[in-house]
């Protein structure tokens, strides 16, 4: 009597991990999401626009402020073109965003190029939406595709490439050359390229984050998908956007009004006001996060954890293997949080074929002390395992 497509389910690995955290009172290094509260500016302008704003609903494309203001913010950082008025749909969140481009755009049967390991909201909206994925693999410790797996992937069928950059869980941001290799197989397969671009503005050191609707070609084919979930690290907040040419805009909002409709109109005004007072945040706000980064990676190497790169998002992968652990990821990170009071994601469940098994990623956005117990904690599950094996 239930639908297949969400009844075979299991809980998302970032609820379970989480709740697992929450019984059992461990440091939560699963979920992204930092455990500072959020720039106060920004929070006081939305309790200011609860309190004196306007509390009804908002229009369906979103609040003119914030459409105009993601505009200009990504004229700005990404010297992007984006007219608010036809281009840009506020939407709850990059979920919601995700599920109207796939509710809107696809037609059943459409195959659709995923890669893995995945956000894992990707594959049930695809199929509910008719959908066929098309699986690219990618693998540590550097995650990249190239043309021999694209050529794989794409066939006939495809209409469409689901691309996730910066890459959540890898901590890859991609290069241009790879970008560019994309982009050049969406035009040849005339196929639409969603971005879900959620990590755009976390990014370290010298990595650049480049939008693939930048690319030659690209501009009329691509859905660019943000949040200020995450460039704002409130990501209890569920304000995100989609971006497109007119004519997808025009698609994708007939879906996204049968979904949401609209978004809380105090959260859109202090994301608006965020981003056109944003000073230097986004130049601090990353460097905060690879200080973080840094003492995390420091302190799993001095006990002996082999830590992989991350030039962009909230995570740090652990190469299991490499670390002297045979246990495979889910089951060393039960171990981790059931016996050393530690949670983590083991990156496996964010694969649906042939996953790897031996990478675990860990949340860096969290204070020192947090990251240190948790490398602590860590270094007794692995004692811990072990003994076990
Ligand atoms: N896509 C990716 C790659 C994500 O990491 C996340 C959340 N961390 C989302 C989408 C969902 O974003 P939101 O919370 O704005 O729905
Ligand atoms: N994207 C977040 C993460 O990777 C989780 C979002 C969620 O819990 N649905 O941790």
């Amino acid at each position: 009597m239930t639908n297949p497509i969400y009844s075979s389910l299991p809980t998302t690995i970032f609820e379970e991990m989480s709740g697992l955290a929450g019984a059992l009172g461990a440091v939560n290094l699963g979920q992204g999401f930092p455990d500072d509260p959020g720039p106060e500016a920004i929070r006081a302008k939305a309790a200011d626009a609860v309190l004196n704003g306007y509390n009804q609903y908002p229009r369906m494309a979103g609040a003119p402020e914030l459409r105009e203001a993601v505009a200009a913010h990504y004229g700005r950082a990404q010297g992007l073109d984006l007219d608010w008025q036809t281009e840009v749909t506020v939407t709850s969140g990059a979920t919601e965003a995700l599920a109207s481009a796939f509710f809107g755009l696809l037609e059943p049967g459409d195959e659709v190029v995923v890669f893995q390991p995945f956000y894992d909201a990707y594959l049930p909206l695809i199929r509910r939406a008719g959908g066929v994925p098309r699986l690219v693999r990618l693998e540590p410790p550097h995650w990249r595709f190239d043309r021999a797996m694209l050529e794989a992937a794409f066939g006939p069928r495809t209409r469409f490439v689901v691309l996730n950059n910066p890459i959540n869980p890898a901590g890859v941001v991609l290069p241009e050359a790879d970008l560019a290799l994309l982009a050049e197989f969406c035009v040849a397969h005339d196929a639409v390229a969603i971005c879900d671009e959620v990590w755009e503005q976390v990014v370290f050191g010298d990595a650049v984050h480049r939008p693939l609707i930048g690319f030659p070609g690209m501009r009329e084919r691509t859905v660019k998908i943000g949040s200020a979930g995450k460039m704002f690290g409130l990501t209890g907040w569920k304000v995100g956007w989609l971006c497109a040419a007119p004519e997808l805009t025009h698609t994708l909002a007939r879906a996204h009004q049968f979904l949401t409709f609209t978004t809380p109109p105090n959260l859109q005004s202090a994301v608006a006001w965020g981003l056109e007072n944003s000073g230097d945040w986004f130049r601090e706000m990353p460097q905060g996060l690879a200080r973080s980064r840094d003492r995390l990676a420091e302190g799993l190497r001095r006990e002996g954890f082999a830590v992989l790169a991350s030039q962009g998002t909230y995570f740090l992968n652990v190469d299991l293997a490499a670390s002297g652990i045979v246990e495979p990821d889910r089951d060393f990170a039960l171990r981790a949080a059931r016996e050393a009071g530690v949670a983590s994601i083991p990156v496996s469940a964010l694969y649906e074929q042939d996953p790897v098994t031996s990478i675990l990623r860990l949340c860096f956005s969290k204070a020192d002390a947090t990251l240190d117990l948790g490398v602590e904690r860590l270094a007794r599950a692995r004692e811990l395992s072990r003994a076990a094996g």
